[in-house]
């Protein structure tokens, strides 16, 4: 079992203390890397989601606000108790995600990010009053906390992703309910303990609850008190949300899934473009939305670059993410492990061909550690093109035209991020024009940062996280116009 300063309780919280499930219910955490049992959390029933919706209900201050700076205030003692005990956080991070330890610790700094960002920032949510005097009126912006909001999380970041929504929720002046993923509840319940310990908020506030996604999503989607969701997570799982919250026409933030296309033309700079490529591709075991998904290479240097690949793959070290060294660590589960093999039974069987990794025969059973694998000639219709892999398989397809790559690029229904490595500007303008996703880098495999806005076009998501337009989401503007 794991053992954590910031794990002395293991429960849920709301208003203010610490709450086990009422019915006494748990269901456990594991270790991907060695597949024991690190922790019971509580499964807690609709009852306690109920309870933690009307603790956040009555910490809303609708007619007198809590102020600006009382909210900066907050926001800076969430970012400065995450930095203060980023080992620690980050060591439960890696022992129940998996990913190696130091990229553990760095989520907790890129997480500590959101937070200083919209403490230095919350001034442009001041309530402002239009320069003009349309109708003879003085017209006045006001931006209200649009309420109680629900906020659900993945297990690939779980630091990063409750980060983003958390700090933007807290600068409307939001009290939220919060659920974790089944997979990776206790770095949530050490975010809880830190904020318990070290900042000074009003009780319901902030609320964490725990258990069967389908009790809290099934509160959180029918309660009116509950007036947006605020979700990351698969586009499967986005879709319901929406058709759940339809009837009471809820506010919705959804970041769902990728199908990022990587791009590499003739003239790139390979070495850079395949350095690039490992560190977005195997962030997290290749198990993020952002990572390269379709990689597509002109085919004059296809070969070049394959190599390239090749090397660098067959230098990284697979293994427990607590263990120095270690480049990549365990896939999260056995359905994420199956669905990689999958994929790359699936391209092998229909013509690709294995360029670095394993043979699925070889790769053993009984564990979910995936080696990074590169294959070539891939094709639409291969598994690999059309799903998110979710895993350290890179698969190369060949293209001749800018034009065709760009087709080929947008032929998702996903729009989250791609990736375009070419040494001409003219060009890079093109193709970030013509791709249909709400994050393009140009000669970089860079991901989401905390002061630039980040979110999905098409299947990929409604709303942005980050930057200011991220600041915004949970604000709703009120005009008041005056007459004289
Ligand atoms: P998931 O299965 O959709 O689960 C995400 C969260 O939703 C979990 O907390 C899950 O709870 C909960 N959930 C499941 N069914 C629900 C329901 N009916 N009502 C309410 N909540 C429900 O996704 P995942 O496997 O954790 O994460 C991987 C996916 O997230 C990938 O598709 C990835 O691309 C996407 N993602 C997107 C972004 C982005 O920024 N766009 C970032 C990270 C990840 P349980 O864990 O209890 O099932």
């Amino acid at each position: 079992m794991i053992e954590s300063p910031l794990l002395e309780k293991l429960t849920g919280y709301i208003g203010g203390r610490w709450t086990d499930s009422s019915q006494g219910n748990t269901f456990d955490v594991y270790n991907p890397a060695t597949g024991e049992v690190i922790a019971k959390v509580p499964s807690m029933p609709e009852a306690d989601v109920v309870a933690a919706v009307a603790a956040g209900k009555s910490a809303l201050r609708l007619t007198s606000p809590y102020t600006l700076e009382t909210r900066r205030k907050w926001l800076e003692g969430i970012r400065d108790a995450l930095k203060n005990n980023k080992e620690e956080v980050g060591r439960i991070l890696c022992m129940e995600h998996g990913k190696p330890l130091k990229e553990a610790q760095g989520e907790v700094d890129y997480a500590a990010g959101f937070f200083d960002y919209c403490s230095k920032h919350i001034q442009a949510l001041d309530a402002h009053t239009l320069t003009e005097k349309p109708k003879d009126c003085t017209w006045t912006v006001h931006y209200r906390p649009i309420g109680v909001a629900g906020l659900i999380t993945p297990w690939n970041f779980p630091i990063g992703m409750i980060a983003k929504k958390l700090s933007a929720a807290l600068a409307a002046g939001c009290p939220s309910v919060i659920k974790p993923a089944s997979e990776t509840p206790l770095t949530m319940i050490a975010l809880f303990s830190l904020i318990d310990k070290h900042v000074d908020m009003p009780d319901g506030m902030v609320n964490l609850v725990m258990g069967k996604a389908s009790v809290i999503g099934k509160v959180l989607c029918e309660s009116p008190d509950v007036p947006m969701l605020s979700f990351t997570g698969s586009t499967e799982v986005g879709r319901k949300l929406v058709v759940d919250t339809a009837e009471q026409v809820k506010k919705l933030a959804l970041e769902l899934g990728g199908n990022a296309p990587f791009i590499v033309f003739d003239d790139a700079d390979l070495d850079s473009a395949a350095d690039n490529l490992i560190a977005n591709k195997f962030r997290g075991g290749g198990q993020t939305c952002v990572c390269a998904n379709r990689i597509f290479v002109h085919e004059k240097v296809a070969e070049a670059f394959g190599e390239k690949l090749a090397e660098r793959v067959n230098r990284m070290t697979v293994g427990d993410g607590l263990k120095e060294d270690v480049d990549l660590g365990p896939l999260i589960n056995k359905a994420g492990f199956d669905k990689v093999k999958r994929h790359l039974e699936d391209a092998l069987a229909n013509g690709a061909s294995l360029v670095a990794g394993k043979k699925p025969e070889d790769l053993g059973d009984g564990h979910l550690f995936f080696p990074p694998t590169v294959i070539t000639d891939v094709n639409r219709e291969m598994c690999c093109y059309r799903e998110e892999t979710f895993g350290p398989l890179v698969p190369m397809a060949l293209f001749r035209t800018e034009e065709e790559v760009i087709d080929a690029g947008n032929d998702t229904e996903f729009g989250l991020a791609s990736y375009v490595f070419t040494n001409d500007a003219e060009r890079a303008q093109r193709v970030a024009a013509g791709l249909r996703f709400g994050h393009v880098g140009w000669n970089t495999g860079t991901g989401p940062t905390p002061e630039a806005p980040f979110g999905g076009m098409k299947a990929s998501g409604i709303g942005r996280e980050g930057g200011l337009e991220g600041l915004f989401e949970f604000v709703e503007a009120q005009t008041v116009p005056r007459g004289f």
